[in-house]
């Protein structure tokens, strides 16, 4: 995060307010409102008269890992029209890729070769989306609008995880990280996907937190055929490192956690709006849940 993007959004819409850093150790008593990302773990617990969390970015995993982070202030999360823009661009870029065959025509490229390789609609594809919530509802729109069968799935949802696999071409991942979604992306689920589809194999898509696959898992699917080819934006270790398989794999698109990134003039419009509200007595949504962890 660019920390004088935030200071300059706060200034010139908030001109008046008095902002502190974390340098400042010995003003910390007077700091009602902290505005974060991935703090430094232990930080907030020293601010006593603290009274509202803001987290600067979707999701909350490092804040709700962090045991001294006082369990009774509220977490206003991230809602920004920004954020859900950029990761839909994102989804829809990658599902482009894959069902318009880019990997086998940059292949072709390099070789020079013309030639072209049969062309389905998107309606005979079905990309599922695992977490239905502010982000993959908004890619589910963009997709449907281009034509494409879409299906969710999500904790409080209807449909069996059996039975969404079942009816996947292309599973797009924007869970949160919790301990239930943690490791969630094995080679045994990626086995339950449906292998009928126009893909020849079905390809993973990750946008939410790189905690919920486990990369080896992923990288014997891709090169067993269980995985047709993947997009990731998330790893279990970022900066994903050097050695990594997934750098040179031919079948992997990386992006280095950039999907979406939070608009600092856009995101502080709408958390002075939240904490305006909180001062005049009335409720910010959404919070955080802290006992379903998102
Ligand atoms: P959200 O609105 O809180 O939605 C989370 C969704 O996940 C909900 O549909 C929820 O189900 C579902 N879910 C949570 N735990 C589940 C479980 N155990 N089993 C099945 N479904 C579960 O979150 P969001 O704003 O869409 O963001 C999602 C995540 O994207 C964030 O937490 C963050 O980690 C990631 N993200 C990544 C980037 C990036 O640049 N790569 C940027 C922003 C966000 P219910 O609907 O039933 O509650």
């Amino acid at each position: 995060m660019d920390r004088a993007a935030w200071l300059a959004a706060v200034k010139a819409q908030a001109p008046r307010l008095e902002v502190i850093g974390l340098a400042d150790t010995d003003r910390f008593s007077e700091v009602r409102h902290a505005w974060v990302w991935k703090p430094p773990a232990g930080v907030l617990g020293l601010l006593p008269r603290l009274e509202v969390i803001v987290n600067l970015g979707a999701g909350v995993d490092a804040i709700l890992a962090d045991a001294t982070v006082p369990k009774h202030i509220p977490i206003l999360r991230a809602v920004d029209p920004n954020i859900n823009m950029r990761m839909t661009e994102w989804v829809v870029l990658q599902v482009l890729y894959h069902h318009r065959q880019m990997p086998a025509f940059l292949a072709q490229q390099k070789q020079r070769v013309w030639r072209d390789l049969p062309q389905k609609a998107a309606s005979a594809l079905t990309v599922g989306i695992m977490g239905m919530g502010v982000l993959g509802q908004s890619a589910a729109r963009a997709l449907t609008g281009l034509g494409f069968n879409v299906i969710g799935w999500s904790r409080t949802g209807a449909l069996p995880l059996d039975e969404f696999l079942g009816a996947t071409d292309m599973l797009v991942c924007l869970l949160p990280l919790t301990p239930e979604t943690k490791g969630l992306i094995t080679h045994d689920l990626l086995r339950r996907l449906k292998r009928t589809g126009p893909l020849g194999a079905p390809v993973l898509i990750n946008g939410g937190r790189g905690g919920s696959q486990v990369g080896a898992d992923i990288l014997r699917a891709l090169d067993d055929g269980t995985l047709g080819g993947a997009s990731l934006d998330v790893f279990e270790t970022e900066p994903l490192p050097e050695d990594s398989q997934f750098w040179s794999h031919p079948k992997v698109i990386v992006t280095p956690h950039v999907a979406a990134d939070s608009d600092p003039e856009a995101m502080t419009a709408y958390v002075l709006e939240q904490l305006a509200r909180h001062q005049a007595g009335g409720a910010m949504a959404p919070l955080v849940d802290r006992v379903r962890g998102y």
